[in-house]
C-alpha cells in the first residue's frame, strides 16, 4: 500500500475527549473515529487490526471444534419477553419499533436466540455436543462508555455456545473453551489471567474472566508477583484428551481472584500476592439449565426420555482487544504493535520523493517486497522527512526502512526495529533476503 492513496487521517496533537493512553493513540494514528458516544467509525488501520485479531481468534474457535455462524444485530423482542427477561435487562437494552410497531432489540447478547435455534433443529443426545459461535456487533447502552472502543456501546465481540447432555460433557467443552482462550491470548501477545468471578447479569454457576493488568483497568485482580515476570507457557495438549488436569494444573500456577484477599481460602500465599488494576477481555461461563429449562430445549435419551441440555457460553471482546493491545504496546512515539496482529509488517520510508536515486530503491523494494507478499506501506508522500518518521512512529509498524539521498547512492538503506530502537545500515539485497519469506524467488 502507498501511503499517497492511504487513507490515513494522524493527529499531531492528543484530542481532548480521550482518556487513556490508547484512546489518543487510536485517535492520532488515524484507527478509529467517534460517531456518537461510545460508538466508532473503524478507520483502514483500525479496521486491519480489528480483521486481524478477529481471524486469530477465528482459528482458534476452529481448532478448538467450534463451528462459526452469524446471528443478526437485530433481535425480536418476544425472544425476550417469553422468559420474561426484556424488562430485567435494563437500560442498557436499545429497544427499538419497526413500521409494524414490532417490538425489537440491538442484540447486547445471544444466548436466547442461540437456544431458539438449537431446540428447532436439535432433538436427539446423538446430536450432542453442539458447538456453535458467531462474530457479530454487540448493543450495550453503557452508563459510561470511556476509554475509547474498550468501553464502547457498540462492540465486536465473539461469543461462543456449547450444548451437552449433562454437566460432565459440558464440562469438557467448557476446558476446551478455556484452553482455545490461553491460546488465543499467547497468539495475540497478551498475558492474560484466568480469573474466578462474579456470574454477572448472564448467570451460571462456574466461570472464569480473562483479565489482562492495565493502569486504567476498571477493575482489580489479585494475583502472584511471581506472574509478573514469568514466562507463561501453555503445555502441549489435544482437544480430545481429558482436558481437566491440564487447566487445573494451569489455575494452580497461576491462581488469582478477584475477592478480596482471604487468608483462609486465597489460594496465593501472602508474601507473593500482588493487588493489580486489570481490564476484562474475555468470559467463559457455564450456564446449566439457565436458559434451556425456560425456553425448553430439551433432547431424547437413550432410555427415550427427555432431558433439558446444559449449556455454556464464550464471550471475547474483540474491538476491546484492540484497545487493550495498544494500552499494552506503546511508547512515548506511539505505539509498538506486536508483529503478528501489525497492520502492516514494515513501512518503507521514502525520505525525498524528488530525489531519483531514493525513488528507483525504493520502487523496487515495494515491487518486490509486494511481490513476495509482504504486507508493507510505503511513504511515498511529499511530508517533510521529521513528519514522515513520526508518523512512522506512531502508527507503530514492527520494522521500518528508511531510503535517504545520502545513502541510496551506495544502494543502503537503514532499517529500524520499532520495538527496541535498534538500527542497521544495509544493503538493498540483504532487505530483500530478511524481509521476504524464504522461499520466494526476488530476483
Ligand atoms: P464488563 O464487566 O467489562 O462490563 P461484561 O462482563 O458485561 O463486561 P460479557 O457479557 O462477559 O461482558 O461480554 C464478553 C466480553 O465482551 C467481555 O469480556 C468484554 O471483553 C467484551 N465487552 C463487554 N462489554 C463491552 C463494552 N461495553 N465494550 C467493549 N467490549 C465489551
Ligand atoms: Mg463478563
Amino acid at each position: 500500500m502507498r501511503l499517497s492513496s492511504y487513507f490515513l487521517p494522524t493527529l499531531k496533537n492528543s484530542p481532548r475527549e480521550a482518556d487513556t493512553i490508547s484512546h489518543r493513540l487510536m485517535l492520532r494514528a488515524g484507527m478509529i473515529q467517534q460517531s456518537s458516544t461510545g460508538i466508532y467509525s473503524w478507520l483502514p488501520l483500525g479496521f486491519k487490526v480489528l480483521k486481524r485479531i478477529e481471524q486469530i481468534i477465528r482459528e482458534e474457535q476452529n481448532a478448538a471444534g467450534w463451528n462459526e455462524m452469524l446471528m443478526p444485530t437485530i433481535q425480536p423482542a418476544e425472544l425476550w419477553y417469553k422468559n420474561n427477561c426484556y424488562n430485567d435487562y435494563g437500560p442498557e437494552m436499545l429497544r427499538i419499533t419497526d413500521r409494524h410497531k414490532h417490538n425489537m432489540l440491538y442484540g447486547p447478547t445471544n444466548e436466547w436466540q442461540i437456544t431458539d435455534i438449537f431446540k428447532k433443529h436439535i432433538h436427539s443426545y446423538k446430536k450432542l455436543p453442539s458447538r456453535l459461535y458467531h462474530i457479530q456487533w454487540k448493543f450495550r447502552d453503557e452508563v459510561r462508555p470511556r476509554f475509547g472502543v474498550m468501553r464502547g456501546r457498540e462492540f465486536l465481540m465473539k461469543d461462543a455456545y456449547s450444548f451437552d447432555i449433562d454437566r460432565e460433557t459440558a464440562k469438557i467443552n467448557y476446558n476446551r473453551q478455556f484452553m482455545a482462550y490461553l491460546r488465543t491470548f499467547n497468539r495475540l501477545g497478551l498475558k492474560a489471567l484466568p480469573v474466578n468471578a462474579d456470574s454477572g447479569l448472564i448467570g451460571g454457576k462456574m466461570n472464569h474472566e480473562f483479565v489482562i493488568l492495565a493502569d486504567k483497568g476498571e477493575s482489580e485482580v489479585f494475583c502472584q508477583k511471581d506472574w509478573l515476570n514469568a514466562d507463561v507457557n501453555i503445555d502441549k495438549f489435544d482437544y480430545n484428551e481429558n482436558l481437566q488436569p491440564v487447566v487445573d494444573s494451569y489455575l494452580k500456577r497461576y491462581s488469582a481472584t478477584k475477592a478480596r484477599h482471604d487468608p483462609v481460602n486465597c489460594p496465593i500465599e501472602l508474601g507473593n500476592l500482588i493487588n493489580l488494576p486489570c481490564i476484562e477481555v474475555g468470559h467463559i461461563f457455564y450456564l446449566g439449565n439457565k436458559y434451556s429449562e425456560p425456553m425448553g430445549a430439551r433432547v431424547t435419551c437413550p432410555n427415550g426420555r427427555k432431558k433439558v441440555v446444559h449449556m455454556g457460553s464464550y464471550g471475547i471482546g474483540i474491538s476491546r482487544l484492540v484497545g487493550a493491545i495498544v494500552e499494552a504496546y506503546n511508547d512515548k512515539n506511539g505505539i509498538v504493535w506486536p508483529e503478528k496482529i501489525a497492520p502492516f509488517h514494515l513501512g518503507l520510508i521514502n525520505l525525498s520523493v524528488d530525489d531519483m536515486t531514493c525513488r528507483t530503491a525504493s520502487e523496487d523494494i515495494y515491487t518486490k517486497l509486494c511481490s513476495a507478499g509482504v504486507d508493507i506501506l510505503m511513504d511515498d508522500s511529499y511530508y517533510r522527512p521529521g513528519v514522515k518518521l513520526a508518523i512512522m512512529d506512531l502508527i507503530g509498524l514492527p520494522w521500518q526502512i528508511v531510503v535517504s539521498p545520502r545513502h541510496a547512492v551506495n544502494k543502503i538503506v537503514e532499517i529500524k526495529n520499532r520495538r527496541t530502537g535498534k538500527r542497521e545500515e544495509i544493503s538493498v539485497e540483504e532487505v530483500l533476503t530478511r524481509f521476504a519469506p524464504a522461499n520466494q524467488a526476488l530476483t
